[in-house]
């Protein structure tokens, strides 16, 4: 059966990748766009529009037209891939999920700041709420039809980003291009500075608390500079089971398409960009600094405390990334912005 999807932030990092996704598996006739929204990228979104075959009517521009960008959201019998960036994104979530529509979910600041809103709303209207992000759909897929009570804890893995091995002294002179230059993902602008601060392994240590509905204590973040292992979930006999692939985004937004299919894939296509483990040699792993990295110590204390405490820190942290994306403050100053803001 072909799949109808409507694409959220179309235009963004992984908008565009999802079209991509789409175009590869067009072949198979198993997948469709049937709506897609951007936010002020008027010029690229027409164009897309054009090649997916879209009528106006099934186009948004977010800016100027939030009403229709939910209406998109909630049409019915589809998968709605959101790929906003922020908490702008939690809306289109929430106005999915009440149509009983499946949500590929990449926008975490969603399950940030309305975590357990979110998970009653997909609940009550019987909507499955399929991971896009890299470690939650690895998380998701070693869980598989393993029993909730049978997981001891879930390993989220983390690159660690351009400034791992930093000291504090070190970090208070990173520039901005340094900080937009990820080791492993290109990634938009917002995803990459929080992957820079480890914020981003902190939304998501939140992200996997209310999806998988696990506390904070049973979420451990491990650095793996490599990005091949996207998480492991250990469970109560001792057993680990990790879900590796190269670093390709394209991975965990397919599978989010075609499950409970797997079909070929970009990364199918061509034997060398598949995964090598005798060329790569080894993986390594290293315990996160909590001490220089604070914002993912903010994180953990902020999903401890639950209730209101995620959404806040989510929102000092878009503040606070704004500030500095717009040169206003310092990297450094990130962490401090978010402290004071949280703390009144
Ligand atoms: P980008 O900044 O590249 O793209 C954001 C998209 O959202 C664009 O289409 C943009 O439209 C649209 N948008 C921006 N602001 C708003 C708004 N206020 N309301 C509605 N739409 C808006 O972000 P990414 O693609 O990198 O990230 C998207 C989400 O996916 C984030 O939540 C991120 O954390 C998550 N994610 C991203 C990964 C990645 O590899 N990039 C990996 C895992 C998760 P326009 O272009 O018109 O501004
Ligand atoms: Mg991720």
């Amino acid at each position: 059966m072909q799949k109808r999807i409507v694409l959220l932030g179309s235009t963004g990092s992984i908008g565009t990748q999802t079209l991509e996704v789409v175009l590869n598996l067009r072949e198979s006739h198993s997948v469709e766009i049937i709506g897609m929204s951007a936010h002020s990228n008027v010029e690229l979104l027409r164009k897309q529009a054009d090649e997916f075959g879209l009528p106006q009517e099934r186009i948004c521009l977010s800016s100027k037209e939030p009403d229709k960008l939910l209406e998109l959201a909630a049409l019915p019998n589809c998968i709605v891939v959101n790929a906003i960036v922020g908490s702008a994104g939690l809306e289109s979530t929430l106005a999915a999920l009440k149509a009983g529509n499946t949500v590929a979910l990449a926008n975490k600041e969603s399950l940030v700041a309305g975590g357990e809103r979110v998970m009653q709303i997909a609940r009550d209207n019987n909507a499955k709420l399929i991971p896009v992000d890299s470690e939650h759909s690895a998380i998701w897929q070693c869980i598989g039809e393993n029993r909730h009570k049978d997981i001891a804890k879930i390993i989220l893995t983390a690159s660690g980003g351009p400034f791992f091995g930093y000291s504090k002294e070190q970090l208070k002179t990173v520039t901005k291009e340094q900080t937009l230059n990820h080791p492993n993902w290109s990634m938009g602008a917002k995803i990459s500075v929080d992957s820079a601060t480890l914020m981003n392994k902190g939304l998501e240590l939140i992200e996997a608390m209310y999806l998988f509905g696990l506390p904070e204590d049973k979420i451990d973040v491990v650095i793996h500079p490599q990005s091949i292992i996207h998480s492991a979930v250990e469970f109560v006999d001792g057993s680990v089971i990790a879900q590796m692939s190269v670093p390709d985004m394209r991975l965990p937004i397919q599978y989010a398409l075609t499950y409970p299919e797997r079909l070929p894939s970009p990364l199918t296509q061509n034997e060398h960009k598949k995964l090598s483990l005798t060329e790569l040699g080894s993986l390594t792993f290293a315990k996160p600094d909590y001490k220089v990295f604070s914002c993912l110590a903010l994180a953990r204390e902020a999903a401890r405390h639950g209730g209101d405490a995620p959404r806040r820190l989510n929102q000092a942290n878009e503040e606070a990334v704004e500030l500095f994306l717009k040169s206003k403050i310092n990297f450094c100053e990130i962490a401090e912005y978010i402290t004071e803001s949280i703390k009144s």
